[in-house]
């Protein structure tokens, strides 16, 4: 039996590992396997002799004869023209608060209408979406939900903005860039979440249309990248420069892995590097790992590691260091670096106060950088 005939068959035989969408969805949507993947010609790849082709859109540059899949799983070369299979093929949808992403500078308080593709462009161990992120298309359920209709069902439900999130979104770029256009149309934001693995033509056509971009910085040391994520951390660098650049909005999560990234040396280094490369007002999230995939036997990050992160970076010049994954902590909160007052309170997803007066303290009028309206 071909690879072929074997996805379709066990697609069919109901193999289906997909995060399923909000009770609210399940009655709007059909969510199903489904063996009928897009067709969508891919935007960054070169032709090469023989049928060939190179895929362009990620640092993995990956070289395809006739019939094979990228590493992400999600592309496929055939007969020499290059294909996304995921366009309009959304294997998770979900109205989630803007803050679970996180983004904490980015209209808090609102919601984000949150879809994601299977695949993804590195293999983390501790992946906390590997049901969808480490997968081929066939093996998830997901709904024919086009741009369009993304767009219409984030109106539906409130949203302020529509998320490309869960899984990796530069492996859905071609699906992500259209929906974002089609929501700037109709007045909603757009907001990625990604491990910034992305080369910089595409990073540089994205950020022309959306409005926000989260980025998971994994670590501080390129060993880590090639042992715990199967990916680089040179281009993820990069990418940062490249965001912070432009005029999207910018936010870092760094996931604290006890032993494997959380050494203050390191800590160190990540934070100097971000306030020199991104300055010193991009909010960091320090994030409390939890064991899970492949990386069961590790503990739960202690609390009192992440607030020596958090001491460093802000030793360091960082002016918004938050604590995530510890609901009640006062490092959920956004504090002004002016007066020292606090401005916005939260508890877990929740806004429980949110003191801001266009964009400032309305105690000293020290400006908090962010997008608030
Ligand atoms: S996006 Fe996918 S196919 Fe393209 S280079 Fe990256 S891993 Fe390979």
């Amino acid at each position: 039996m071909n690879r072929r005939r074997f996805l379709r068959t066990a697609a069919g035989a109901g193999v289906v590992l997909g995060a399923g969408p909000c009770p609210f969805l399940e009655e709007l949507y059909a969510f199903g396997p489904s063996a009928n993947l897009s067709d969508v010609e891919a935007r960054y790849y070169r032709k090469l002799p023989d049928r060939e082709v190179e895929c362009v859109l990620c640092p993995r540059n990956c070289r395809l004869g006739d019939k094979e899949r990228g590493y992400c799983g999600v592309r496929e070369n055939r007969d020499g023209r290059y294909v996304t299979l995921v366009y309009g093929k959304a294997c998770a949808a979900n109205v989630d608060p803007i803050e679970k992403k996180p983004f904490f500078h980015f209209r808090p308080g609102t919601t984000s209408f949150s879809i994601a593709s299977a695949g993804c462009n590195v293999n983390c161990r501790f992946c906390q979406n590997w049901e969808i992120s480490q997968v081929r298309p066939e093996q998830v359920r997901h709904s024919d939900l086009l741009p369009e209709a993304v767009v219409a069902a984030a109106l539906r439900t409130g949203c302020a903005s529509i998320a490309y999130t869960y899984s990796e979104p530069v492996v859905f770029y071609e699906y992500m860039y259209d929906t974002a256009v089609a929501a700037r149309r109709r007045g909603l934001k757009s907001a990625v979440v990604t491990g910034g693995h992305i080369n910089r033509e595409p990073l540089e056509a994205l950020l022309e249309v959306v409005d926000a971009v989260k980025v998971d910085l994994k670590a501080f040391r390129d060993g880590f990248y090639r042992e715990y994520v199967r990916g680089e951390l040179k281009p993820v660098l990069e990418a940062i420069r490249t965001i912070a650049a432009g005029k999207v909005w910018l936010e870092i999560v760094y996931l604290v892995i006890p032993t494997l990234n959380d050494d203050p040396a390191e800590i160190r280094d990540m934070a100097r590097w971000v306030r020199e490369a991104a300055g010193p007002d991009v909010p960091v999230h320090f994030s409390r790992f939890q064991p899970m995939y492949m990386m069961k036997n590790l503990p739960p990050t202690p609390v009192s590691t992440l607030e020596k992160a958090r001491a460093v970076a802000l030793e360091e010049g960082l002016r918004f260091v938050y604590i995530g994954n510890v609901p009640g902590h006062a490092a959920e909160n956004t504090v002004c670096p002016g007066c020292g007052r606090t401005l916005i309170e939260r508890y877990v997803f929740d806004i429980r106060r949110l003191d801001l007066k266009d964009g400032r303290c309305p105690y000293c009028r020290t400006a908090i950088p962010g997008v608030w309206t």
